[in-house]
């Protein structure tokens, strides 16, 4: 996304999509397009949380009037 960089004074900069803080889009910057180590962390670590949670939309359609087996 392009749209996200910014440029100020002949360097790139991009808005960390964690914090919003902007960080310099450099190759030093190993964490781009995030401002720090900590901000990737977090995102991905939402990403693969998320990613193991599936959404339960579908209602058991067999409702025979047994107990709730997801107790757990
Ligand atoms: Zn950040």
């Amino acid at each position: 996304m392009a749209e996200d960089i910014l440029r100020r004074g002949g360097k790139r900069l991009v808005s960390c999509p964690r914090c919003g803080l902007t960080a310099p889009w450099d190759p030093a910057n190993r964490f781009r397009p995030f401002c720090s180590e900590r901000c990737k962390v977090i995102d991905l670590g939402q990403w693969a949380s998320e990613g193991y949670r599936i959404p339960l939309a579908q209602e058991p359609e067999d409702a025979s009037g047994e107990d709730d087996l997801l107790g757990g």
